[in-house]
């Protein structure tokens, strides 16, 4: 090829791949033509490969895209979740639930129960990390902050807009539901982010009240009560009953 040939191409080929949304065959094309040589590649085995390296590199965007949208803590994974020290946590059945195993496809909700500092929160980010590692989309939010974001969407008159916003994740984690009291607040748009994804979208809640400490949360009996039918109809549950794990750590530094 004339030099003059491969100077035009490098020029416009960028501008080209850059119009076609191809970032990495951009990055890549000169490179891997090189490559080509050397191995004596076609042109059918060069195109490949690139296109290959354009897939997986956006597979690896839209990963880094839905974790950084779903606000998960950092850190709190199955990689770093202890299972020795929660013997009543089943290991296997955890990750099955962050590979969204009989649950997120039927939009069915998940509920961990246990007092404060045994592992809730770290084990609803494990499963939800392990979520969008899968492909799915999922937004961790503190149960009083969605609150007031739904609160003040209804003052606008926004508020299912708001709750269609929420729609395109696939599971909704929402930490310390219980910290919610019903006297301090309007608690109701929680009812209705309930009834909106309803045997659709999933809940995944972290809570350290029984439901038979519910009423504390939503404004009167029957709204308590359609809350936790529609929580519990599509539900596994999932029950931590041990020490604090802070208290446990502590324990264990004292003994040595
Ligand atoms: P909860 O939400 O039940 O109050 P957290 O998930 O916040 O408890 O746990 C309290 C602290 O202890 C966190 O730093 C958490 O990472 C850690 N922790 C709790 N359980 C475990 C565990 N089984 N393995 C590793 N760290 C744990
Ligand atoms: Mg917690």
């Amino acid at each position: 090829m004339k030099t003059y040939d491969q100077e035009k191409i490098k020029a416009t080929l960028p501008i080209l791949l850059k119009s076609l949304h191809l970032p990495t065959f951009n990055q890549l094309w000169e490179n891997m033509s090189r490559e080509a040589e050397l191995h004596g590649w076609g042109c059918a085995r060069y195109l490949q490969v690139l296109a290959e390296h354009e897939i997986s590199g956006r597979d690896s965007r839209r990963l880094m895209r839905f974790m950084k949208e779903s606000q998960l803590p950092t850190g709190k994974t199955f990689a770093t979740f202890d299972f020795t020290s929660a013997p009543m946590v089943n290991k296997s059945q955890m990750h099955a639930y962050g590979c969204g195993v009989s649950w997120i496809e039927e939009g069915g909700n998940l509920l961990i129960f246990g007092p404060s500092g045994v592992g809730k929160t770290h084990l609803a980010s494990a499963i939800g990390t392990s979520l969008v590692e899968n492909g799915f989309r999922v937004l961790f939010k503190r149960t009083t902050e969605i609150l007031q974001q739904l609160l003040l969407a209804k003052k606008e008159f926004r508020l299912p807009s708001e709750l269609q916003k929420l729609d395109k994740f696939d599971c909704l984690i929402l930490d310390d539901f219980g910290y919610v009291k019903k006297d301090q607040i309007e608690t109701s748009v929680l009812f209705e982010l309930i009834s909106e994804r309803y045997e659709r979208k999933s809940i995944l809640i972290t809570c350290n009240q029984p439901f038979s400490e519910w009423d504390d949360i939503f404004e009167d009996k029957a709204m308590t009560v359609a809350s936790i039918d529609r929580l519990v109809h599509h539900a596994k549950i999932v029950e931590i009953n041990k020490e604090s794990y802070r208290k446990e750590e502590a324990l264990k530094r004292k003994d040595k």
